[in-house]
This record gives structure tokens, sequence and C-alpha cells, in this order.
């Protein structure tokens, strides 16, 4: 877990994800909905490739926050509450992992494999009806060239 200085007091920091957004990680080529989302997420994933722990939570995240007070704010509906479960299923598969309970760390090795099982469709469920989708197939097939989400590999 990481640990952060905040006015010399020592805090755990983890990054608070909704399960569908450790696909759209994969995927991140550094644009988005608008300039203030894209701060925020090159925030996110500068800490994730820093090794900083991720903290599955459900509903809206640390990605979805700079969208919250947008009308058009899709972060709360039903259909992608859905999404989350497909994309959690499909991540403990593919992770070969029975639950995440804990914050924990997303490695290299971590990210290859799903970065390959995102390629082959084995994680792509959760995806079906995002306006995204043919957007993400493309960068897939590119083999994420030019993608942000690059953490180290474990220590
Ligand atoms: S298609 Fe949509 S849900 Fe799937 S990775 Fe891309 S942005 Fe995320």
């Amino acid at each position: 877990m990481g640990l952060g200085q905040d006015s010399g007091i020592t805090t755990f920091m983890s990054v608070e994800l909704r399960p569908h957004h450790l696909l759209c990680l994969l995927t991140y080529l550094g644009k988005g909905y608008t300039p203030a989302f894209v701060e925020n997420y090159e925030r996110v994933v500068t800490r994730l490739n820093a090794g900083e722990t991720i903290t599955i939570v459900s509903g809206p995240d640390e990605i979805c926050h700079p969208m919250l007070n947008d009308p058009s704010c899709h972060c709360r509906n039903e259909s992608v509450a859905i999404r989350d479960q497909q994309a959690l299923a499909a991540v403990l598969t593919c992770l070969r992992l029975e639950a995440i309970t804990e914050p924990f760390v997303l490695a290299q090795d971590d990210v290859l494999r799903l970065r390959r099982a995102f390629q082959n469709g084995d994680l792509r469920a959760a995806c079906q009806g995002c306006e995204w989708e043919l957007l993400c197939s493309r960068i897939a097939k590119n083999d994420f060239r030019g993608c942000r989400l690059q953490p180290p590999p474990k220590e």
C-alpha cells in the first residue's frame, strides 16, 4: 500500500476505482470528455504508474469525479453498474482471482495479461453498448500503442 505525506501527516493512499474502469484504463490514450476529466485521469494514471494500490468501489470513483455535476453524467446509471459487474467478473477470471477484497497493485504483468485478454475478446462483455467500443477495439488492435497506463513490474 502506498504512503503519502500531507502537511507532515503520513496517510495511506489508494486509488478508488469502479471495476469497469480497470478496462478503460487499458486503452486510455490521454483523451476524454473534458479538459478537467483528462487532467484528473492523468493524475490517476500517474499514481498507478507509480505503483499505488487500487481499491475497488461500487458506483462513481476517482475517474468519474469531474463529471458528477454534469447533467449528461451517466456514472450513476444502472447500466453502468451492470457494466461494472461484467468487468469485475472478467478481470477476476483473467487474473485468476476469486475476489478482490483489499487494496491491490496492478503490476506490469497484470496489465499485460489484461491487455492480451482485451485483445482476444475475453474482457469485452462489459464494453457492449459503450460509445467508445470501436475506438477501444482499434487501440487494442494497434497493440495499445501510446496508452498511458504503464505500471512497474511486481517487486
Ligand atoms: S469500450 Fe468503453 S467500457 Fe470498454 S474499455 Fe473502452 S471506454 Fe471502457
